[in-house]
């Protein structure tokens, strides 16, 4: 469910009509509702509620402050994945105490930064990087929080690019050798044990990977207890997917999802994390974009529109599908055309649809993305020196841009012409 709906032939975000704020801000843009947000966070914050827990907002989906700062006032934490991740969830007000830091390449520069600033935990990916914590953390005369990120080995059945659980990914420790990886741990200066972590990808759209991996940890906590560790909390990542179309999936629900890590591992007395990133914002963002031309080609139409692959790569990178909707509502009956959508970049690759079936359109018209709001605007670039597109936030009848389109000169200053040139 989210908050972008037809009123009166007409898309709007909240009490806000969307062709009102294009005509404001320019297209294309990111737009996102309040509601839609907070309703995502408090389906996870309500399914977890049967015991101790915190839902960390995995940033790396949608990292705009007001988006931060939006949910860190609902209570949630954040999962950061860089030193400017850490940096943006300080200053969006959120508390070391609810960061946790997860990544397989973090810098000893980073995990200085966060020792420093304050850090709920590491969650650890390698015994190399358990070693440099420990060495920075004993520098710094502080103890680190750690849990140690286990690769269950399962299969998410998710696309390739986003699947981490198996054991050919490069994420975690194998959980076969994860009691000598503890037993290191728990030998080494400046490191305190808290947890497990666990994280097997993003976009699954069916329970039964997570159950496997969260039995997997459930029958691993007593036995990391027995050799003497603190396994007082249990980090269960994030990847729940989200329907990209309206028609035929329907992913699990976060409620199920819940009572699922409530059956696996509630029997355990552990405070419960959860990373979810993309259910929380996916739908609750659009990218909204005019079509500059249709142009007819050889056995195809091509819709081009002035939003590109630089600014949303999702359909370039992993074949995603996103429904495409005109912002002024098609009317029942009306002519529906087949359209090849595509963006101006020099690209075969900039194409967001082929064959795509949706309502007649014509050049000047507004479409949107659905389910734009995960892995859109953070995933963008200048690529043909297209500036980074606006971020639009609405809140009931309020908008506010909340992060401007920079000018050519702008983008061309951040450039420096040597002296010697
Ligand atoms: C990407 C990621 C997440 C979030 O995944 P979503 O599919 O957006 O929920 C959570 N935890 C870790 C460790 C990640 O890498």
């Amino acid at each position: 469910m989210d908050h972008f709906i037809y009123r009166d032939g007409q898309l709007w975000a909240e009490e806000c009509p969307v062709a009102e704020i294009a005509a404001e801000v320019g297209t294309p843009f990111y737009l996102y509702s309040t509601a839609t947000l907070l309703r995502h966070y408090q389906l996870f914050d309500d399914a977890l509620s049967w015991g101790p827990h915190l839902v960390c907002y995995a940033m790396k989906a949608a990292s705009n402050q007001a988006i931060l700062k939006t949910l860190a006032e609902a209570g949630a934490g954040m999962d950061v994945v860089s030193g400017g991740e850490y940096a943006r969830a300080r200053a969006a007000g959120v508390s070391g105490d609810k960061i946790v830091f997860a990544g397989v390449g973090k810098t000893r520069g980073e995990i200085r930064q966060a020792l420093e600033g304050g850090i709920r935990q590491f969650n650890v990916e390698s015994e190399p990087e358990m070693r440099a914590i420990s060495e920075i953390a004993v520098a710094l005369g502080v103890e680190a929080p750690v849990t140690i990120r286990v690769n269950p080995d399962v299969d998410a059945k998710t696309h390739a690019k986003i699947s981490t659980g198996k054991s050919e990914n490069k994420f975690g420790i194998p959980i076969a050798r994860a009691r000598e990886v503890y037993a290191e741990a728990a030998a080494l200066p400046g490191l305190k044990i808290v947890g497990i972590d666990v994280h097997i990808g993003s976009q699954l759209t069916e329970l039964a990977p997570f159950e496997a991996a969260y039995k997997k940890v459930a029958e691993l906590t007593p036995v990391l207890r027995a050799d003497g560790h603190e396994i007082s909390r249990l980090d269960m990542g994030g990847g729940l997917g989200i329907p990209y179309t309206r028609s035929n999936e329907a992913p699990p629900l976060p409620t199920d999802y819940g009572a699922l890590i409530k059956e696996t591992v509630g029997h355990l007395g552990c405070e419960i994390e959860i990373e979810p990133g993309r259910l929380i914002v996916g739908n609750a963002g659009i990218l909204v974009s005019r079509v500059i031309y249709v142009k007819d080609g050889e056995g195809r139409t091509f819709l081009i529109l002035d939003a590109a692959m630089n600014d949303l790569i999702r359909p370039a990178m992993y074949d995603s599908h996103h429904d495409i909707i005109p912002v002024t509502e098609a009317a029942p009956g009306a002519a529906h055309a087949t359209y090849d959508v595509v963006g101006p970049v020099c690209e075969s690759g900039d194409t967001f649809a082929k064959g795509r079936e949706m309502p007649a359109v014509n050049e000047g018209d507004l479409i949107a993305f659905r389910s734009a709001g995960a892995y859109g605007a953070v995933m963008s670039s200048e690529y043909n020196t297209r500036p980074m597109i606006p971020e639009v936030l609405v809140k009931g009848d309020q908008s506010s841009v909340i992060r401007a389109r920079p000018s050519f000169d702008e983008i061309i200053n951040r450039d420096t012409i040597p002296e010697w040139l």
